[in-house]
């Protein structure tokens, strides 16, 4: 059975090695559009720009192990168009393969801003190990940045322009950061930390315009006629799956691949999508996502590999991601879908503390900064639907482990 993978990140990455080790003895070709060998995307926005990281030290294998398990990997090629009736995948450069099944792990991108000078020099993305190669050399002291979009990359990025000594002015639409993610104490928390870092925020202010001068950005306009001066801004203002080949080929796609509990698509069962670009079901909240967050990568690559060597669904996990920022570890389980209540346990003074969202006395969401007892064990109750003790979970002289019982 020949397996095409189509895009070569942490979902496509996984899912070819979790092949062979799930004993997968047919052809495996893995085609990627990006000259690098699989990487972990997360520390671009971190250790990446302050040349902690390099593409070597963030591959997901050494470049050897392709060919070491027989995987046919393709460097540097991009799939163009899925014809579904004749199982084939025409490529960038001019082959056409021929397949048994395909995986769709094409991830997303980074949404553009279509407003005056989105042309610039200067005016960058954080998607890729390139760009993040392009943006570190944009970050050095004194250098003014400016970075669209108070949401965690956003905001990764400010707290590794301030360690690399730049000047750093945040830029969101809504009156709060990370208002599409995370509760309002948390927004103010993280506000408040970066401004002791030095960030400086701009809130419920629309960009309409960068400002240019020779080719070069100078300046972002705001709606109110302000301009925010600057050498380099970045926007990061979300991310849109890489779907366009499977809608083309008529796949079911809604935010993304639309597919089941095993990753197949809905439309056609001979192929998968996993990671950024699938819209999957997600049977706790009982009802589909599309997810972006390394964790899911994982767990769809095993759904799909399991599917696909005949072995049993893996148990459902409970989802989560996390963001560091200067010496913060956000860890967040679930999503806060139809919570009722807010309760904080710990102190954000402190800064170790976690927001638990309720719905009666079951927990549905955790934000855990700090505090990995209470991610963990929040991420269990979660997923067990397991009434608690509201009192208790408030308490952090009951230990977690006592909430869960
Ligand atoms: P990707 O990793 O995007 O890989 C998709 C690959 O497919 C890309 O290489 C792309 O070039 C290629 N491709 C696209 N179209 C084609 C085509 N037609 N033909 C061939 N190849 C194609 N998640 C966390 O959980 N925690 C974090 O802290 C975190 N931080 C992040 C920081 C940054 C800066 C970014 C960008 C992401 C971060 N994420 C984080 C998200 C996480 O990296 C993604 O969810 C994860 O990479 C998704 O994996 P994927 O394989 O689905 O997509």
């Amino acid at each position: 059975m020949k397996v095409l993978i189509l895009g070569a990140g942490h979902a496509g990455g996984t899912v070819a090695a979790l092949l062979r080790q799930y004993g997968h003895q047919g052809q495996i070709t893995l085609v990627g559009e990006e000259p690098l060998a699989p990487y972990q995307r997360p520390p671009l926005s971190k250790a990446w720009l302050k040349g902690e990281a390099d593409a070597e030290s963030l591959a997901l294998k050494p470049v050897e192990f392709y060919a070491e398990q027989g995987i046919d990997f393709r460097p540097g090629v991009r799939g163009l168009q899925l014809k579904r009736s004749d199982t084939t995948v025409l490529l960038s450069d001019g082959s056409r393969l021929p397949y048994d099944v395909l995986v769709l792990a094409t991830g997303a991108r980074a949404t553009p801003l279509r407003i005056p000078g989105a042309g610039l020099e200067g005016v960058m993305f954080l998607r890729t190990a390139a760009d993040a190669e392009r943006l570190k050399a944009a970050m050095g002291p004194g250098r003014r940045l400016a970075v669209v979009g108070g949401g965690y990359i956003g905001l990764e990025v400010a707290a590794s322009g301030r360690a690399l000594g730049a000047e750093v002015v945040v830029l969101e639409r809504e009156d709060r950061l990370l208002a599409r993610v995370t509760c309002p104490a948390l927004s103010n928390f993280f506000r408040g930390y970066h401004e002791r870092h030095g960030v400086a925020f701009e809130l419920g202010c629309s960009v309409t315009a960068f400002e240019g001068e020779g080719g070069k950005v100078v300046g972002v306009r705001l709606a109110n006629g302000r301009v925010v001066p600057c050498d380099a801004v970045v926007v990061g203002v979300g991310a849109a799956p890489n779907d366009e080949i499977a809608a083309e080929a008529g796949l079911a796609t809604a935010r993304g691949v639309v597919v089941d509990l095993d990753a197949r698509s809905v439309t056609d069962s001979t192929v998968f999508a996993i990671g950024d670009v699938s819209y999957r079901p997600m049977p706790i909240y009982d009802r589909m996502f599309r997810m972006e967050s390394v964790p899911n990568a994982l767990e769809q690559a095993k759904q799909a590999a399991s599917a696909i060597t005949g072995r049993a669904r893996p148990a459902g996990e409970c989802p989560w991601q996390w963001s560091d920022q200067y010496d913060l570890k956000l860890q967040i389980g679930g999503y806060p879908i139809d919570a009722d209540q807010v309760l904080l346990r710990g102190d954000p003074v402190g800064g170790r503390f976690a927001v638990f969202h309720l719905n009666g006395d079951q927990v549905r969401a955790v934000e855990a900064i700090n505090s990995p007892p209470e991610f963990i064990i929040g991420k269990q109750l979660i997923l067990s639907r397991r009434p608690v003790n509201k009192a208790k979970l408030v308490d952090p002289s009951v230990s977690m482990k006592e909430v869960a019982g």
